[in-house]
């Protein structure tokens, strides 16, 4: 990340001591119940956080991607943040992490024009990331839909309008992963409203995950 600050460098890569600091005060380590789906997010969308998210997204910096990677798996195992690692809602009494042996990764897509502009995909990162570090599998149920573009932006959209264009906008793919016994962690960069979740989380119930699913965001706005 370049902060530029001459300061030696954190155990995360590309973070100086002074950043990770920072942003260690940032972690929100929040959960809330959506309309259908537990999320756990791991910052609110301002301040570091959000600073990371920008420079990976709009400035194609591929460091912060996996700066975002990193921290990310530094709070799923506590080492930044809250000590016990990430509580997630459901799980928090019986003292278990939000990624245990059985999760398995669900990446949500970004969207195909975003993938021509950039050629990677930030949330692909962090489950590589993730799957890398915390041995965990990752499967690509959710892909993006070349049809049912919606030209309306989604600000303007209501909360059920917003819900139905992000229907449309993805769909499953014919990824043939094992998900029997699997708790499906579904993972975004960043939440707004919610209602992608909920439609990735209504289509994985179409392709027959009865098991409730989970979803972990880096920010939520
Ligand atoms: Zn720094």
């Amino acid at each position: 990340m370049g902060c530029h600050r001459k300061k030696p460098l954190s155990p995360i890569v590309g973070l100086c001591q002074e950043c990770l600091s920072e942003l260690e005060r940032e972690v929100l380590n929040g959960f809330f119940q959506s309309k259908q789906l537990p999320v756990t997010a791991l910052f609110e969308y301002c301040g570091l956080a959000k600073q990371l998210v920008r420079q990976a997204k709009f400035k194609n910096c591929l460091v912060s991607a996996s700066v975002i990677g990193a921290v990310t798996v530094a709070v799923c195992e506590g080492k930044l943040g809250q000590p016990n690692g990430l509580q997630p809602f459901e799980l928090q009494q019986r003292g278990h992490s939000v990624v245990t042996a059985k999760t398995l990764l669900v990446p949500v897509p970004c969207s195909l024009k975003s993938m021509k502009q950039r050629g990677w995909d930030l949330v692909v990162r962090m489950t590589y990331s993730m799957e890398k570090s915390l041995a965990v599998a990752t499967a690509p149920f959710i892909i993006r839909n070349k049809k049912g573009k919606n030209k309306a932006q989604q600000k303007q959209l209501n909360r059920e309008q917003r819900l139905k264009s992000a229907v449309n906008r993805f769909a499953l793919s014919k990824d043939q992963t094992d998900f029997q016994d699997k708790k499906i962690l579904l993972v975004d960069d960043v939440m707004t409203t919610g209602a992608t979740l909920e439609a990735c989380g209504n289509l994985l119930q179409e392709k027959g995950v009865t098991q409730g699913v989970e979803a972990l965001v880096f920010c939520c706005d």
